[in-house]
Parts: structure tokens; sequence; C-alpha cells
């Protein structure tokens, strides 16, 4: 028979830590704490897999499920020494979901499962507390109304505020007994009103219900959208954690907290979390009261305190990791409810890798599989520019909150999540401003430079989920009254009203707020960020270079452990000149008038006038690689993107260059392609003029033979794009070697240089063994080569691409091919052609020089095949260096496996 439900108490768990995917986090965490003999309440988990089964047989559940549940609240009712409804100490259940990825409250939770018009009465008796026994009647009729019913919130929430106003209290804590026992009648007719019967009144039906609630919470818009943000699939569904009821809301001896083992923010090594003395877990994740500082609890209850200390080391050591837990503390006993691992700041990330290492709690490999790319992007956190001395910006505070989630964010204040979303997409940078955050605004989070809350602590709602995505995030800005109806907001302390759609800057590193649109800069790496990129560069294989240019984005990618170029496009430079922006101009005539020439004598000339900005930047390049290779691409683009296509500008240029504006127009005309993509570009520009390559080889050499000269080390590697053919290359290498070595043995310099080609287009990839006869190294231009294999235009496929990749649409891609590497078929050609290039030469050098260099997964790509490095744009080079670290591991760890 088939085992849908896992029991874990005294001791012993039926489940495993390892089985989060039919567990879920937290069943899988309750097991394992469980086990290491961490204080756990006793429960059982019904399995994902149960979750599936519902799904996928039309909302039924399985068979076998009813009597493995009854048979668990046996089980825990044996354990608990306590019964389900018991009219004298009755046993009460959370019911809460959990699936294997941590989704934070997007799925729903019930608690104080089990009270009943005579359970309630066994339960005031035990605790001597008829107060505290209606409120957690009250409060349970209230999640169960809403969250399996689907009753209104605010319908509840008003007769709370008219029961408190008629008793004259203004807190819940000062609402007697009779308060509650009158609200929880209250709330019982209401039920009746809108369900059509009554609350029910047994345990078992009550579970049921929630068990329902939460498999169907899976599918709630929320978490539907929190899946698609996170980019999570693949999951069978949510587990159902029924865990005995530990009650944090007792008194003043009692209370609940979140805390992690290391501050998440910053990485550092400090016990932190958030206290909330008499309350129930959900109002410290909710934000609705802002709790105290875990060293507050240490002064409290210095007993707790120190056993929760000692949970936290015991758990760091098992899991080998930074733990986010949930505890509660119930008349002065510990339990933890939860432990999962953490989420973290980038920098964190960095931070607790590289500890972690240091403490030899786990191996510098694994530190360097626990940073992801989007790590390293979120890592360099903008900050207010220096330049606001202290005296503006005290000027501009709008108000003060709690620093959630580090950085700086600047946008138009928006304050609802679909006004965000609205405007995000019409291009415009927004703040999402809310009094708290529910995990419905996740929508509008995502798309906010950052977010800001007038209510919660660092572990509420907005925090957790901001923190994750590293957003700049401020909570608890408890002075700040929003108003959602005038569309505006106004801090009781500075006087300030903002309205929405005017702009904010928030300084989630220090939790302050400021009207206007403050300018923001990028900071220094972190120290924890240069050693794990140092542990990664002594495991990676594969080089890797970079994109570049100019001297400049050179110099750039250098100080990014850049270790050569893999691609100069060679025409970025004729439009701009970055060191003399004044000659610009001069460049831009030059290679008009080479283009417009009708001989070869004119263009000629034309060139000439070009090579020395050529070989200015050559120099300037290689000058900033300083003996790295740097592999220079010839010509490639068609023609015509170099020529002005309005008329007025063309009688401009056909002015300064002294001929006729029609001829201009007519030689634009002549270059006219309708597909400029498969066109008259690339080498077939060198084949029909020749003149060209030898300009940009001669421009190469000298400016090599120069740097020689005065001692700064080149290795200059000659590339020749979108090559078809051998013979076609052949004739392009010759003419290629032909300057070369004249200008060399003019010189009377020996300079060693390479000239190679671009494999972009899916015949020459065929036909690589023909092609390695002759390129010396082969370089995969995977931009091209992914139009030319899967016939869908660079330029245009944005237009239909988004259906192929969404998973509600069409779904054919799991990814932009543009972005990804299509391993399964551009792949397939890549290893034909690495395979074919190297049965001719077998030391050919091979790299790619495509976008996807600076794509993690299709870095782990080249890799796999054998190239010898890749080249990304200066700002993803970091993020090619860990993915080729991370490649060496993981292939190490599948080998490890095989054995
Ligand atoms: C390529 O096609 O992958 C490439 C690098 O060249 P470009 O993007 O300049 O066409
Ligand atoms: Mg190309």
């Amino acid at each position: 028979m088939k085992k849908w439900v896992y029991f874990f108490g005294a001791g012993k768990a039926e489940g495993d830590g390892e089985w989060r995917d039919v567990l879920g986090g937290k069943g899988a965490g309750l097991a394992e704490m469980t086990k290491i003999g961490l204080p756990v309440p006793a429960g059982f988990t019904i399995s994902t897999e149960a979750c599936d089964y519902f799904y996928k047989n039309g909302k039924k559940y399985p068979a076998e499920l009813a009597k493995q549940v009854k048979d668990n609240v046996a089980k825990l009712e044996k354990v608990t020494k306590k019964k389900l409804g018991d009219p004298n100490n009755p046993l009460l259940v959370s019911v809460r979901s959990g699936s294997a990825r941590s989704m934070p409250g997007m799925m729903e939770t019930i608690l104080n499962l089990g009270l009943t018009d005579k359970s309630v009465k066994g339960l005031a008796g035990a605790t001597k507390n008829e107060r505290f026994a209606y409120d957690a009647y009250r409060r349970f009729v209230q999640m169960y109304s809403t969250v399996v019913m689907g009753l209104s919130k605010e319908d509840l929430e008003h007769r709370l505020r008219d029961m408190k106003q008629r008793r004259g209290v203004k807190n819940d804590t000062d609402v007697p007994a009779d308060g509650w026992k009158e609200l929880v009648a209250e709330y019982k007719a209401y039920f009746k009103e809108k369900a059509g019967n009554d609350f029910p009144d047994d345990p078992m039906e009550q579970l049921w219900g929630a068990i329902g609630a939460v498999f169907g919470s899976w599918t709630a818009e929320k978490a539907v959208t929190y899946r698609r943000v996170e980019k999570i699939t693949g999951l069978l569904g949510t587990a159902v954690n029924v865990v005995q009821m530990v009650f944090g809301n007792t008194g003043d001896n009692s209370g609940t907290g979140v805390c992690f083992t290391r501050d998440p923010s910053s990485g550092e090594k400090v016990f932190y979390g958030d206290y909330l003395t008499n309350a129930q877990g959900e109002d410290v994740v909710a934000g609705i009261r802002t709790p105290v500082h875990l060293t507050e609890l240490a002064k409290i209850m210095p007993k707790a305190y120190a056993q929760l200390e000692k949970v936290r080391v015991t758990l760091e050591r098992h899991y080998k990791d930074m733990q986010d837990m949930e505890f509660t503390i119930e008349e002065g006993k510990l339990y933890m409810l939860q432990t999962r691992t953490g989420k973290r700041t980038p920098a964190a990330t960095f931070k607790i890798a590289m500890d972690m290492a240091n403490e030899k709690l786990i191996a510098k490999e694994e530190a360097v599989l626990r940073v992801k790319p989007e790590d390293i992007e979120r890592l360099f956190y903008p900050v207010i520019d220096a330049k606001f001395d202290k005296k503006t910006l005290q000027e501009k505070i709008l108000t003060h909150g709690i620093d959630a989630v580090p950085g700086a964010a600047v946008g138009k204040v928006c304050l609802s999540a679909a006004d965000a979303e609205e405007r995000a997409k019409n291009g415009e940078k927004v703040i999402l401003v809310r009094r708290e955050t529910s995990p419905e605004d996740v929508g509008g989070m995502a798309v906010a430079q950052g977010i800001l809350t007038a209510t919660g602590g660092k572990t509420s709602h907005a925090a957790v989920v901001a923190r994750g995505w590293g957003k700049c995030c401020i909570v608890g800005a408890e002075s700040l009254d929003i108003d959602y109806n005038s569309k505006s907001m106004k801090d009781g302390k500075t006087g300030k009203t903002v309205k929405e759609g005017e702009w904010l800057t928030l300084d989630g590193s220090e939790g302050v707020v400021y009207v206007d649109q403050l300018t923001l800069v990028t900071p220094e790496f972190p120290k924890a960020y240069q050693t794990i990129m140092r542990w990664a560069d002594d495991i990676r294989r594969l080089g890797v270079r970079t994109n570049a240019d100019t001297p400049q984005d050179a110099r750039k990618a250098i100080e990014f452990g850049a270790e050569g170029i893999g691609l100069c496009r060679t025409e970025h430079m004729f439009f701009t000149d970055f060191e003399f922006p004044e000659k610009s101009h001069e460049r831009q005539r030059a290679i008009q008038e080479m283009i417009l020439a009708e001989t070869k004598e004119n263009r000629v000339k034309a060139l000439d006038k070009l090579l020395p900005f050529q070989r200015r930047d050559f120099i300037g390049i290689f000058k900033a690689m300083d003996g790295f290779p740097v592999t220079i691409r010839l010509i490639d683009p068609p023609l015509h993107e170099f020529v002005p296509h309005d008329r007025k500008k063309q009688e401009e240029l056909a002015k300064e260059l002294g001929i006729s504006a029609d001829t201009v127009a007519r030689r634009v005309e002549q270059l006219h392609e309708a597909n400029p993509m498969l066109g008259h570009r690339g080498c077939r520009l060198s084949i029909t003029y020749p003149e060209i390559l030898e300009m940009q080889v001669r421009a190469i050499i000298e400016a090599a033979i120069e740097c020689q000269k005065n001692k700064v080390k080149v290795l200059p590697e000659i590339m020749i794009p979108l090559t078809l053919d051998r013979k076609e290359l052949a004739i392009l290498t010759d003419a290629t070697r032909r300057v070369a070595d004249g200008l060399l043995k003019k010189a009377a310099v020996k300079l060693p240089y390479l000239v190679g080609t671009m494999i972009e287009l899916p015949r020459a990839a065929l036909l690589a063994n023909e092609i390695a006869e002759v390129a010396e190294f082969f370089s995969f231009g995977t931009n091209d080569l992914t139009q030319t294999t899967m016939g869908l235009s660079r330029d245009d496929a944005g237009r239909f691409l988004p259906d192929y990749v969404d998973e509600k649409k069409a779904g054919v891609f799991h990814g932009d091919p543009f972005q990804t590497l299509d391993t399964k078929g551009v792949g397939m050609l890549i290893e034909w052609g690495i395979e074919k290039g190297r049965s001719t030469r077998p030391k050919l050098k091979v790299g790619i020089c495509g976008e996807h260099g600076g794509d993690a997964d299709s870095v782990k790509f080249c890799h796999q095949v054998g190239m010898d490095y890749v080249s990304a744009s200066p700002f993803r080079v970091p993020i090619s260096r860990l993915a080729a670290a991370q490649a060496v591991v993981e292939e190490r760890k599948a080998k490890g496996k095989k054995k």
C-alpha cells in the first residue's frame, strides 16, 4: 500500500530530512529536527505526492489517505496523551502548507484546529485561562472561515473592531473572555449565513476542510505568480503538516519568534532575529506588530534563550548552512516549529560561504557552489551618491524605518501592487509603498525598484521576499500614515506628504526614506567576493575573456577578472572616438567616404584616413590587456549600417565629401538589402573589398609592433567572421598573412600572431574539419549560429519569442535561446564542430564569443564540450568565472556519485 502520511514525534520520525521533494521543506525540517533530538511538537506530514495525486485526479484524495490520516491522528493522540475534541484537555493542531521550495507566506495555514464549543471549555480548564481559550477559538473560527470557506476577511475584522468599540477597549490583549465569546458567536452566525450550514463542530471534519484548503492554496493566484517570478518549476505540490499546537500567547511567559543562525543581511556570524511576547507565530511573519530583537529575549528569558542558542549551533552544524528558524516558547518551554535554509542578501551569500569554508564546516568547492549568478549581479547594490551632503539629505528625509534589505532604490511611489505593475509595464521605475505587504502583492514587489512598508520587522513578509530578490526594502516606518483613498502618505514626524506618482528614494542600508529622486552609485566589491572568486579561479579549467571594443571596456574587464579579449568588434570603432570624442566626426566621415567610393583608388584613400584611428585603438587595447591574448575580428556588419538613410543627413554628407546628394542616395539605395543578416556582410565584405581587410590587418600589426617596441607584450589573434567555406577562409587568411608578414619583415620584428575564424553558420560547423585546415582557432559566434541554426531572426524574434518561452502559452523553449544556449540543437553543432575541428588540428584553440559566454548555464555547457575559453561582456565576466568553476565542481560530484 502506498504511504501518503509520515509521522514524527517523541524523538522518532518516519520521514527524513533529505526527503524535501516528498515531505516539503517544512515537513523534512520537522522530521530531521525530531531525529536529532531537538524539542519539536509531534505531528505528521501528508506528502506532496498526495497533492500531486489530488490535482491529477479531479481534486480527489487517494483512496488510502482517509485511513492513514485517521491512524496518524490516533498516533498523535497517543504520543501527546491528548484527544482531538476532548471536553477536558483537548489536543489542538496546526495545519500548514510546505512545498520542496520555500514560498514565504504564499500558501495557507490554519491554527488552533480542534476547538469546538465543547473542547474550548476543556482548554480553558486545562490552562486555567478562559480568556486565552476563547481568544484561540475566535482566531480559529476566523482563519477557518476565511481560508477554508473563502469568506471576507474584512467582514470579520470589522466585527472585531465593532466589538472592541462597544467594550471600549483598544488592544486585543485587553479584550476579556466574554468579548471573545461574543465574537465567536457572531462569527459563527456570519459563517452560517454565508456558507448555508453550521460551523463544523467535529474536529475531523475541520481537519479535512483544512487539508483541502492547503492543497487548494497550491494553485492560488499568488502562489502561481510567486513560482513564475522565482522560476520554480517541476514540483509535485505542497505537503500538509499537521502538528500539535503549542502556544506563544498564553501570557508574558510565552512568545514566538523567527531567527537566523547568522545575520541574513550582512552574513556576520551573529544570532539574529525577532521576538514577540505573548503572540502567535503569524503575528511575527505578518508584520502586524513590531517585534523586539532577540537580544531582548536573552534578558527576558535567559534559560529559553540559552536553549535556543544551543539549537542554533546544532542546526548549523547539522545542515552546514545558515538556517531560518521559527520557534515558540510556551510557559517558558522552547519548541522548534520550523527550520529551513535561510534566504539572504547577495553580500551575505558570499560572506557566509567564505566563513563556513574557513570554519571548515564546508569545503571551498562547496562554497563556490553556494553562490548563484544572480548573487553576483545583485551584489553591487547601488548606494546614494556621496555628493549629497548631510544637510541636503537631512532636509529630504521623509521618514525612518527598519533597514530590512540593503542598497538604495529610486522610483515613483505606487500605493498598490496593481499600480506598480501598470507603471512598470510602461517603463517607469517604481517604489511600492504599503502599510504591510501580503503575498498578493508579489507581482508589484517583483517589478518595484524597492519596497517600503509602514509596519513589520526584518522577518516580515515584505522583508523575506525582498531579501530573496536582493531588492532594497525598508519596513516598520511606523510614523508613516498611508491613505489608500487619497493616494498619498504623510509622515507624522516630519510632516511631509508624498503623493502617488512622485519620486522617492530609499536607503535600505540605513532604513531612511527620502523625498525626490537622488542619484545612486554602485560600490566596490566586498572582501568575501574577492576570496570566493579567487577560489573559483583556482578551480576552473575554462579561460574567461571579454568582449570589448575600446580600451576603456578592456580596462573595466580586467578589473572584473578577464584574461584576454575574445571578441573585439572592430566596426564599433568606426563611429565613436572614446578617447577624443571631438574626433568622432572625422572617423565617421572616413568610413562613409570609404563606403561611398566608387573606385578602388578612392576606397583606399578613405581607408588610409581610417587607419590611424584603428591603430590607436588597438594600441590602447593591447596596453590594457598587457600580454593577454586579444582576438580582433575584421569588419562584419553590412555597410548600409554606416550611411545615413534620411535625405537631410545625406545632403550634409554629400556637401562635406564634395559629391552630389543624388550620388549618396543612389549608393545608399544600392547597398539596401532585404535580409542584411544573411547578405553582404562578414567575410564576404573582405572577399569583395580586400582593401578593407588590408587596412584592418595593417592597423592591428602596426599597433602590435609599436607596443612590442615599447615592451608591451602582445598576442594578437585575427578573426574572420561568418565563414562558410574552406576556400573562402583560405583566400582571406592568405591575404591577412601577406600583409602581416610583410609588415613584420619590414620592421624586422618577430611577433607571433594567429589567424582564425568564427563559427557562426551551420555549414561552417558541419565542415569544421576542412575549415580547421586553415583556421588556427575557432570562436563560436552563437548569436548568429543560433539564428541561422534555428531560422529565428535575432532582431525580430522578440515579437513572438515570449509566447515560445511562456509555459502557459506554447512553452516550446525553457528560456530565450539567444540568452541561454539551445544545447540540444545549436549545442549539437558546437559539439560536432569542436570534434571535427580537432580531428584535423588536435590543439585547435576553441572559444565562444556570443552573448552565451556570459550566461551561467551556457558556460557550463562550454566546459563540458571542452572549449578552451568563454568570452563575455565586462560586467558578466565574474558570472562566467563562477559558472566555469561550478561546472568543474558539479562534474566532480557527478563522477563521485557514479563511482
Ligand atoms: C555572434 O554572432 O555570436 C557574434 C559574437 O557576432 P555578432 O554578435 O557581432 O554578430
Ligand atoms: Mg556574428
